[in-house]
């Protein structure tokens, strides 16, 4: 598609010089690109060269002149009678990476409505691309099964394991996939992802929020949820990890943050459903003088964790009254900020390798 410039233009006029069409000008207020001399910088560069050299992003692809790159190569030749294309080879929709999100997944509503959510950012995103999604809890999947339902959303995507989405994709005769894995840390589920066959088409993997290669994410991670911590001096916030017993690994996300939280806020705390730190919490709540306590989400999308095992008045075991304070439920990691920027730039990455 052609691209366009939007208002973010400081009309630098770095871009003007650059684009081997001639196909930028000033306008009135910022500079504006000719659609009918756009290529995308097709048959000269690998990539854009107006958003290349913008300091602020402004040239963004126009998603209302969507154009094949067949399409490009005609203006190309229009623009450029006898000139060969530089480096052009005829991509095919086979050939065009597919943006694979893999998530653990939900069995509730809600959960599933903030994966849509996510899923709809990430198409706003990538335009360009198709979206697919694997749900790699095989019990979720089940769980589902059971209950009737074989897709999630309302669009209707298929549940399947990431195996099966390889396989599916293969057959139709993708080649690239960009898998993008949707969770909030390392965990077996994730792992098994990245162990899945790929059927000789290139995967390239973008790791969890919180994976060993990218420690500075667990402090980005509590600044973004720092404005859901009570702050009032009366209300205990405790942070609500889903963890593992089998999987040490992926709770040492959790036993750091606690341990960094307990250092750094006046009654903030994290609690892990399975394996340590566990309810460790419980004590430190009691012992802080507070009269009520928040639960703050930290799963990637809500199952039913929340409702049942941790803000649940009737069930003798829940969180709340293992506190025995009133207590309030904050869902809805998936929408955090931090998280679906750190997804975004990733999955961009990613797509990035293909071309190099
Ligand atoms: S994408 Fe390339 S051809 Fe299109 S305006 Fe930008 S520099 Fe020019
Ligand atoms: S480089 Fe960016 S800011 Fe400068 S004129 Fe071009 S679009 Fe505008």
């Amino acid at each position: 598609m052609a691209y366009r410039i939007n208002e973010e233009c400081a009309a630098c006029g770095a871009c003007e010089p650059e684009c081997p069409n001639h196909a930028i000008s000033e306008g009135t207020e910022i500079y504006v690109i000719d659609p009918q001399k756009c290529t995308e910088c097709l048959g000269f560069y690998d990539s854009p060269r107006c958003a290349k050299v913008c300091p602020v992003n402004a040239p963004v692809p126009d998603p209302a002149r969507r154009e094949s790159d067949r399409d490009l190569l005609a203006r190309f030749q229009k623009l450029h009678p006898g000139l060969e294309p530089k480096g052009f080879v005829l991509r095919t929709e086979n050939d065009r990476p597919v943006i694979a999100l893999v998530a653990d997944g939900s069995g509730d509503a809600e959960g599933q409505a903030a994966l849509e959510e996510l899923d709809d950012h990430i198409r706003r995103q990538f335009p360009d691309y198709d979206v697919v999604w694997a749900v790699q809890a095989s019990y979720m999947i089940q769980g589902l099964k059971y209950k009737g339902q074989t897709t999630q959303f309302k669009r209707a995507v298929p549940l399947m394991l990431a195996d099966d989405l390889l396989k599916r994709l293969a057959a139709a005769g993708r080649t690239k996939v960009a898998m993008q894995l949707f969770m909030s840390g390392e965990s077996n589920f994730s792992k098994n992802a990245i162990k899945a066959d790929t059927l000789g088409m290139d995967v390239k993997y973008g790791l969890p929020f919180l994976a060993a290669a990218h420690p500075e994410n667990e402090l980005k991670l509590i600044k973004s949820l720092e404005p859901l911590f009570a702050g009032d001096g009366k209300t205990a916030t405790v942070l609500v990890g889903h963890g593992s017993e089998k999987d040490f690994e992926y709770n040492e996300w959790f036993i750091n943050i606690d341990k960094y939280l307990r250092e750094h806020y006046k009654n903030v705390f994290l609690g892990t459903i399975h394996g340590p730190p566990g309810t460790d919490f419980v004590a430190s709540v009691k012992a802080s003088g507070c009269d009520k306590v928040r639960f703050v989400s930290l799963m990637m999308s809500r199952g039913g964790h929340m409702p049942l095992d941790i803000v649940n008045d009737t069930n003798p075991e829940s969180w709340s009254r293992q506190v025995g304070l009133p207590a309030e439920p904050v869902d809805s990691f998936s929408t955090n900020p931090a998280l679906r920027e750190y997804f975004t730039s990733s999955i961009r990455t990613l797509l990035g390798q293909f071309k190099s």
